[in-house]
């Protein structure tokens, strides 16, 4: 079923996940854990990621040697799994960078052959390597683009005109939206007339980047409105875990961690960060239900851990999904 049409029937929010796909050579039998773990919240939908190739350099007898190599493949294997072994609908996220159009289209057709309707269109991390585009073939360089391309397979029209019996494909399609801003937009404004653009070019949905003030979604969400965006927009959770996400989140995702937990992590004992981080999710996760949001996404990757003691408490402060 569509994430939209979740959404819709939905009587309460809903919650739902996004996992990364194990490191080139990994088993995925630790990622199945970490689902099978999970389903127990009923997620209707999972997110899988996307990873496109990247540039290694690695010093040898000869000199400085450039590797690219695709360090997480195996989107469409776990999305596969997880809709036919458990049920779940699956949303692969399908990148601008690192793929042709003409890639693009045959994912999507591998997956609508695999009777997954869902996918989440972004532009892609820039990793330093910029595949070039062989003649004749053609990229996406914005996630605008993208959106438009699924948009017209949707009614039809793939890439090699006059097809004989082309069948339309059935996606609904998401996006990813910025409550502190993507880094690269000079203005908040810019970049929500940005995402108006995608949802104007079929976007279905937009599901938030982490944020840790429940202000800065309310903001954006408010500013979307006003800028005519109606489609839902899914506030996007990751639980701090560990001292070290105090840099790394900022220096990743480029949001901000408030002072109030910035102050109490950096005090804390290692052992006693995730409860921190925990504690500090629950009360993001109640503000965020009394004020109705639709659905909660959690960015989990391969750990369940802090989700599983994040529901804990939830139920014992009777905030149930
Ligand atoms: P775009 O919409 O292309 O926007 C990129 C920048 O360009 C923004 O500043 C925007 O304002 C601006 N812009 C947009 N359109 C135009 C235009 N037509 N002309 C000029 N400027 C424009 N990365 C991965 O590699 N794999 C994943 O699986 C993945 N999943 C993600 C899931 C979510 C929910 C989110 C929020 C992000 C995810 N990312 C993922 C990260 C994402 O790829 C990066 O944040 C990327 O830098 C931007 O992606 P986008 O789709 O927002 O890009």
């Amino acid at each position: 079923m569509k994430v939209t049409e979740h959404l819709s029937k939905a009587k309460d929010p809903l919650i739902s996940f996004e996992i990364i796909p194990p490191k080139r050579g990994g088993d995925v039998k630790g990622l199945l854990s970490v689902i099978e773990d999970i389903s127990k919240y009923k997620p209707p939908f999972i997110d899988i990621t996307s990873h496109a190739a990247e540039v290694y350099y690695d010093e040898t007898a000869t000199g400085i040697q450039k590797i690219i190599k695709r360090k997480r493949p195996g989107t469409l294997g776990i999305c596969a799994l997880i809709q036919n072994k458990y049920n779940i609908d699956a949303v692969p996220h399908i990148l601008c960078k690192g793929f042709t159009r003409e890639e693009t289209e045959d994912f999507l057709i591998e997956l609508s052959y695999l009777e997954i309707e869902n996918v989440l269109a972004v532009r892609g991390d820039d990793n330093g390597y910029n595949k070039p585009v062989p003649a004749g073939r053609s990229a996406n360089v914005y996630a605008g683009d993208l959106v438009q391309q699924i948009s017209s397979m949707n009614e039809g029209k793939y890439l090699e005109e006059n097809l004989l019996d082309a069948k339309p494909s059935n996606f609904c399609v998401g996006i990813g939206g910025y409550p502190e801003k993507h880094f690269e937009s000079p203005n908040p404004e810019t970049d929500i007339m940005h995402a108006k653009k995608k949802v104007e070019a079929g976007a279905d949905y937009i599901v938030t980047q982490m944020f840790y003030d429940n202000k800065s979604y309310y903001n954006y969400v408010e500013k979307c409105r006003q800028a005519g965006i109606n489609v839902p927009i899914i506030p996007g959770l990751k639980i701090l875990a560990v001292k070290s996400h105090l840099t790394t989140l900022p220096r990743d995702f480029y949001i901000n961690i408030p002072l109030e937990l910035s102050n109490e992590v950096q005090e804390a004992k290692p052992d006693h960060v995730l409860d921190i981080g925990v504690d500090w999710a629950v009360k993001q996760v109640a503000d965020l239900l009394d004020n109705g949001v639709p659905a909660i996404h959690f960015y989990i990757m391969q750990n369940s851990r802090p989700v599983n003691k994040l529901m804990d408490k939830l139920k014992l402060h009777k905030k149930i999904f």
